[in-house]
């Protein structure tokens, strides 16, 4: 997905992957490095603590404009250019700017224009359009449960139907799909998971 939106915005050298999966062991010594060279402060800013960065997920990247110094931590990706045209387009292959500005009191996370996050699509197009961070668009989705009404629209000229399911301890959940329907379920990494029926095009 992300070769396909780099190619769609004709990326070409122009824009860099600088940090993607990593383990948790990989996040420990990079908050360590970043204590010991940029201090507690920056480093609590813009490092998260080993085992709560969504690089050790597989599902974030780093980019960064391709010029000769490119920070590690936090590379240059402007909101001009070649950089804003792949945040527009990439928007269509499932991901979103996963920290932006002004949202920090709901990440936790300072804006960090550079760390992308793959939601999936049509999650990513929905976020755009109601302005949400994947923190208020989990909290969206849990007024569209299994047992009630789910959220139906359409995008792309394809059909979506979308409904959160609540996972209570020690209890088995059972989701019927309807049948030849294109679907999927995502954990919402808080207290249940979130399935996208895919319907025929429209
Ligand atoms: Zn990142």
């Amino acid at each position: 997905m992300l070769t396909q939106a780099m190619t769609v915005a004709n990326c070409g050298n122009y824009i860099v992957p600088v940090s993607g999966y990593r383990t948790g062991k990989e996040q420990h010594d990079l908050y360590t490095d970043s204590l010991r060279e940029n201090g507690t402060e920056f480093t609590q800013k813009f490092v998260a603590l080993p085992g709560c960065s969504e690089h050790q997920t597989g599902l974030a990247i780093d980019l960064a404009e391709n010029t000769p110094d490119i920070d590690f931590i936090c590379p240059h990706f402007p909101y001009t250019g070649i950089c804003q045209i792949f945040r527009e387009k990439s928007v269509r292959y499932g991901f979103i700017e996963r920290y932006p500005a002004g949202c920090e009191q709901l990440t936790h996370i300072a804006q960090e224009p550079w760390h992308f996050r793959y939601v999936g699509y049509s999650h990513s197009e929905l976020m755009r359009e109601k302005q949400l961070t994947l923190e208020e668009y989990t909290d969206y989705l849990k007024r569209f449960p299994y047992n009630g009404i789910h959220l139906q629209f359409q995008l792309a000229k394809r059909s979506f139907e979308i409904c959160y399911v609540p996972v209570l301890s020690d209890k088995l959940v059972h989701v019927e799909i309807p049948d030849k329907t294109l679907y999927q379920i995502s954990g919402n990494n808080v207290d249940g998971f979130v399935v996208t029926l895919w319907r025929n095009p429209v």
